[in-house]
């Protein structure tokens, strides 16, 4: 088979694979706070979920309505081939995906309001490119809720006001999101660069598995203090009260100006979706994330 066609078919199925199975590790996250939610009204929210979760599988159907925006991360060997020939295959991918899965159509001219039909328009499918040694081909898809992407919330914090400032403004997007992100949620945290550094940046750390805090032991005891106090908020699932107000929190930074500090705040609900495979030069695909299920 040709490179683009692997490359749209191996696209179909993770975009496919993410709007059904959630990841395990979003799954034992819900699972345990089930198990650990204290509100009688939270522990019925997370049931519904965990139900909801169910019948996806059982179905084969998307796991929310609302099958978000779609994001590609592409991870391109230098040496892999036809490299110019991807955007055009992701693309194809995400028509067929949104006809077939079927996808929500989700993509809307901002000026005129018209729906697209099909996932595609200007800069949609968005596509984030890396290029890494070797010849093989890494696709990532998440596809980004809207209800969550809505209460995503950049900022320019006083810098003298250090990682202390950083806690305030995130609890405080915390507490304004209440339950439009559909909780319990999944916070990227990200700091320095500038103000679109820290947001891609932290919207790159929802790819995280939830059993990866971030290998500096520092920024690891700053994500679990992030994540003791946005669960004290009492937000909890569906904004409806209890102890489980997010499944985990990832942060990452980068070096920032002196006079600057910018910082993001990436919320994803609990239908935190992402699928990832890698395509080999020889054509052979490995599905990274999850197991090929129909
Ligand atoms: S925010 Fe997430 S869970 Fe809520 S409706 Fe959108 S995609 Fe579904």
């Amino acid at each position: 088979m040709e490179t683009t066609k692997i490359v749209e078919t191996v696209a179909f199925n993770i975009l496919k694979q993410a709007v059904i199975y959630l990841p395990d590790d979003v799954k034992q996250a819900l699972t345990k706070a089930y198990a650990e939610e204290t509100s009688e009204t939270g522990k019925t929210q997370l049931k519904a979920i965990l139900d909801n979760i169910e019948l996806a599988e059982k179905y084969q159907a998307p796991v929310c309505q609302d099958t978000g925006t779609i994001i590609f991360y592409v991870k391109a060997g230098v040496q892999a081939k036809d490299l110019d020939k991807i955007e055009g295959a992701l693309t194809n991918a995400t028509r067929k995906a949104t006809k077939e899965v079927p996808l929500r159509p989700n993509a809307v001219n901002p000026f005129t309001g018209k729906n697209s039909g099909d996932n595609t328009g200007r800069y949609i499918p968005y596509m984030h490119w890396e290029i890494v040694q070797g010849d093989s081909l890494e696709l990532t898809v998440m596809t980004k809720g809207g209800g969550s992407e809505n209460v995503c919330q950049t900022g320019m914090l006083v810098p003298g006001e250090g990682i202390k400032g950083l806690k305030k403004f995130v609890i405080d997007a915390v507490i304004k999101a209440g339950a439009q992100p559909c909780p319990p949620t999944i916070l990227g945290i990200a700091v320095g660069g500038g103000t679109d550094i820290a947001i891609k940046t932290a919207k790159k750390t929802l790819l995280k598995p939830l059993t990866e805090p971030n290998p500096d032991p520092e920024i690891a005891k700053l994500e679990k203090e992030i994540f003791e106090a946005a669960n004290l908020t009492g937000i909890g699932p569906m904004g409806l009260g209890g102890k489980t107000t997010v499944l985990g929190v990832h942060v990452d930074y980068a070096f920032r100006h002196p006079a600057s500090f910018p910082a993001a705040v990436a919320f994803n609900c609990w239908a935190s979706r992402r699928a990832t495979a890698r395509i080999n030069a020889d054509g052979t695909t490995e599905y990274l994330t999850h197991k090929l299920k129909w």
